[in-house]
């Protein structure tokens, strides 16, 4: 039993009260919300596989089954596993951990493969009892065989990305190195990367290419050090002809991985082989990077991919109805480019879960069926309006100067459409009354308030206010 739940019986004062499972439903919540924060590779790899210890003065004692998962976590994870558990439980002012071999592990990573040579690969926690103890495993990963040139829909905000992908891969000399590929998250990075992979294997199938993420590239490191085997490691590394390193801000404050990774590229740059990497920012916004990594990284071509526009999505929803060869009402697929304006991945997401529940219960796919199985992506899409919006959008409907909104004029003229404004930011925002005020010229939280009282008693008898309100509302919300 944890010293926790052995105090809770005890009614000591360390515990907040409650039953002894407390802790272990604790440690559920903090791996849960851990899941979140870290993705699922990163949770499979290197939180499940440990165990809950127990918790003693103040502090959460976890167990990891071998030396090497404990050094990893601690080096990585520790930081972020205090933090949750903090905010799961006030009583937990630090987090240990430490090796106890009869705790659980759990892992298998079946979709890692060399791509370079097909060999099996497992990356994963239960490294110490893999049978292959020789320490280096070949890296790479098998390339996603949807994510080619021709699955790629070009529009405005992604051109320069695939024009710049497309280049690497026809030529045979390094062209712009490194490339550096920037963009917020599920919008074609990897896909442009496994793209460029394809294209060389099939064009020029004797070029070595390995496709790597950079989270991979740091454990195979770390893996490389602790077997003392960095000398294949480097090998490896530095005799491909194409090196590509997915989501790079992972290597950012882990300064071995960095000063290793650093050391890769010079070696690679130096020889005039292609480099390409991916991140989520651009070099010089990279946090905890070394600058000479990161002004080097800068030296090539940096492509970012904007936000998707509507005629992208519109185009990439076409694309994906043909290749499978689906029947869909127009109408649908601009519903969805039109609301689910996150990322491809969510709007490729939202088709195939429409699909997926037609097949299922043999229903044509709709306008009315779309908005029913996916009202709680449609909401959590529903656009996020600003106070700006509202004050821009309800002096143009009410012909008056924006300043108003801010004004200390008292006019009918302006009072009115002023108290329309706050209405709205208080029903669309998340703001509260006090910071609605300040908005409005620093005004006081009961001002807003008496005017939102005021719009929703007037808006009951008076017809024409009430239809003002629901049109501003539809075009806040599209627009
Ligand atoms: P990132 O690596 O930038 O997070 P991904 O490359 O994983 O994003 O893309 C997420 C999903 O969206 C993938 O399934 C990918 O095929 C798809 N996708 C992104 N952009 C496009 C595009 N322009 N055309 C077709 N599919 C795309
Ligand atoms: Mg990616």
């Amino acid at each position: 039993m944890s010293s926790l739940a052995a105090a809770v019986q005890r009614h000591d004062p360390v515990s907040s009260g409650g039953s002894d499972g407390l802790l272990a439903e604790d440690w559920l919540h903090i791996q849960q919300t851990l899941k979140l924060k870290l993705g699922e590779a990163t949770f499979k790899s290197w939180i499940r596989p440990l165990a809950l210890h127990e918790f003693s003065a103040g502090t959460l004692i976890i167990s990891a089954s071998t030396r090497f998962i404990r050094d990893w976590v601690r080096t990585n994870f520790l930081d972020v596993i205090l933090d949750v558990s903090r905010a799961q439980n006030a009583q937990i002012l630090a987090v240990a951990i430490i090796v106890n071999p009869r705790a659980v592990t759990e892992n298998t990573d079946s979709n890692d493969r060399a791509f370079s040579n097909g060999h099996s690969n497992t990356l994963g926690a239960s490294s110490e009892t893999d049978a292959n103890r020789s320490g280096i495993e070949k890296v790479g990963a098998l390339l996603d065989a949807r994510y080619t040139f021709d699955n790629f829909v070009v529009g405005k905000s992604n051109e320069l990305a695939y024009a710049a992908a497309l280049r690497v891969a026809e030529s045979e000399k390094a062209s712009f190195n490194p490339l550096f590929l920037y963009g917020g998250v599920g919008l074609g990075k990897t896909h442009l990367m496994h793209a460029i992979g394809w294209h060389i294997k099939k064009t020029h199938p004797k070029r070595k290419v390995i496709y790597v993420s950079a989270e991979k590239f740091m454990y195979q490191f770390i893996r490389a050090l602790r077997y003392r085997d960095t000398m294949s490691f480097k090998e490896q590394f530095r005799s491909v002809d194409v090196l590509m390193i997915d989501d790079v801000q992972f290597i950012g404050g882990k300064d071995s991985t960095q000063e290793e990774f650093f050391h890769t590229f010079n070696a690679l740059v130096d020889q005039n082989h292609q480099i390409i990497v991916s991140a989520d920012k651009s070099p010089s916004e990279m946090e905890g990077m070394e600058e000479r990594l990161k002004s080097r990284l800068g030296w090539g071509l940096v492509a970012d991919i904007h936000p998707t526009t509507y005629e992208l999505r519109l185009g990439i929803l076409q694309a994906k109805v043909d290749q499978l060869g689906l029947e869909c009402d127009n109408s649908v697929l601009e519903f969805l480019a039109h609301k689910i304006c996150s990322n491809v991945r969510e709007l490729e997401g939202a088709l195939n879960r429409i699909v997926a529940h037609s097949t299922l219960v043999g229903r044509e796919v709709s306008l009315a069926m779309t908005q029913e199985v996916l009202h709680d992506i449609l909401r959590a899409n529903d656009r996020r309006v600003t106070i700006e919006e509202i004050q821009k959008k309800v002096a143009q409907h009410y012909n008056i100067r924006i300043t108003e909104m801010h004004s200390a004029k008292r006019m009918r003229s302006v009072v009115r459409p002023r108290q329309v404004a706050m209405y709205l930011s208080k029903s669309l925002t998340a703001h509260s009354l006090p910071e609605i005020g300040r908005k409005f010229g620093g005004r006081d939280h009961t001002t807003v308030l008496h005017a939102v009282k005021k719009i929703e008693e007037l808006k009951k008898a008076d017809f024409n206010l009430s239809e003002d309100i629901e049109l501003l509302v539809r075009t806040l919300r599209m627009s």
